[in-house]
């Protein structure tokens, strides 16, 4: 009696109602559907999938990640650059005040060395004049070692600045350029997902409308799967086979008959 519809038979889970009558009292809906109805339904599926995907490419697009981490190390380069110009600031103050004490040093020393050509001193006074110029002259060569190494500093500071001016711009570029790829590939997703809707807008009047609402709801608890083939006696939505028992009774039913498999609930379409 299998695969005859009998109006009469007992209501069971196998029992399918016709499209468009649903029973409240029941947690599944059966319904039939043409095959025409079915296979455009598969069609839908396919399309939600293509838009689902497109949407979750655009989402997850590794730009995305590449420009935050540049972003990130663009600011923990700008906090490196005002350390490093704060750093050169401070040798080229010190280097300055170096200056300033050699050349004071030596203004002293020009002084001493006019009056000892002088000739108005006496020889007490030359004699401490030239022991103070000896005395000036360890002195600025001294400072002259010490303006040397504060020299080399400043040099180390400049380049320091230099380095990372330089480490910024590669990082800029490279920003510039993460955001014109994440850019096309986002209009180039956009594009797709609206040509899908524009796709998704044709089909839909195509199957009847009980169906499309059983698909939602499957769709909507199937993790964004609510159709899927049949294939052999395997289940596309969840790749579990059919049982024997269950595959026997799908093949007395009715080819309008709405499958659902036993597994993951999702609609079944024959191939
Ligand atoms: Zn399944």
């Amino acid at each position: 009696m299998s695969g005859v519809r009998n109006p009469h038979r007992p209501p069971s889970k196998n029992n399918y109602i016709e499209v468009g009558f649903k029973v409240s009292s029941e947690s599944e809906v059966y319904v039939k559907a043409s095959v025409s109805d079915q296979n455009n339904l598969i069609e839908l599926q396919r399309i939600d999938t293509a838009i689902m995907q497109a949407t979750h490419k655009l989402k997850t697009l590794p730009e995305r990640e590449q420009l935050t981490a540049i972003l990130a190390r663009l600011s923990t380069s700008d906090e490196l650059l005002v350390v490093a110009e704060a750093e050169l600031a401070d040798v080229t103050i010190d280097l300055r005040r170096s200056e300033v004490d050699v050349e004071s040093v030596a203004d002293r020393m020009a002084k001493d060395e006019a009056r000892l050509s002088g000739g108005s001193a006496s020889p007490k006074e030359l004699d401490q004049l030239q022991h103070e110029l000896a005395t000036l002259a360890k002195r600025k060569a001294e400072l002259e070692d010490g303006e040397l190494e504060i020299m080399m500093s400043v040099d180390a500071a400049k380049e320091k600045v230099a380095v990372i001016k330089s480490d910024e711009e590669g990082l800029k570029k490279l920003e510039l350029e993460i955001k014109i790829r994440l850019e096309n590939a986002g209009t180039e997703l956009d594009r797709e997902i609206a040509l899908k809707k524009s796709e998704r807008t044709l089909t839909v009047p195509k199957i009847d409308v009980s169906l499309i609402d059983l698909y939602e709801k499957v769709k909507a608890s199937g993790g964004g799967v609510g159709a899927a083939l049949l294939i052999g006696n395997t289940c596309d939505g969840c790749r579990l086979a059919i049982s024997a028992v269950e595959m026997d009774r799908i093949k007395s039913l009715d080819s309008e008959e709405v499958l659902r498999c036993e597994e993951c609930r999702r609609i079944l379409v024959r191939i």
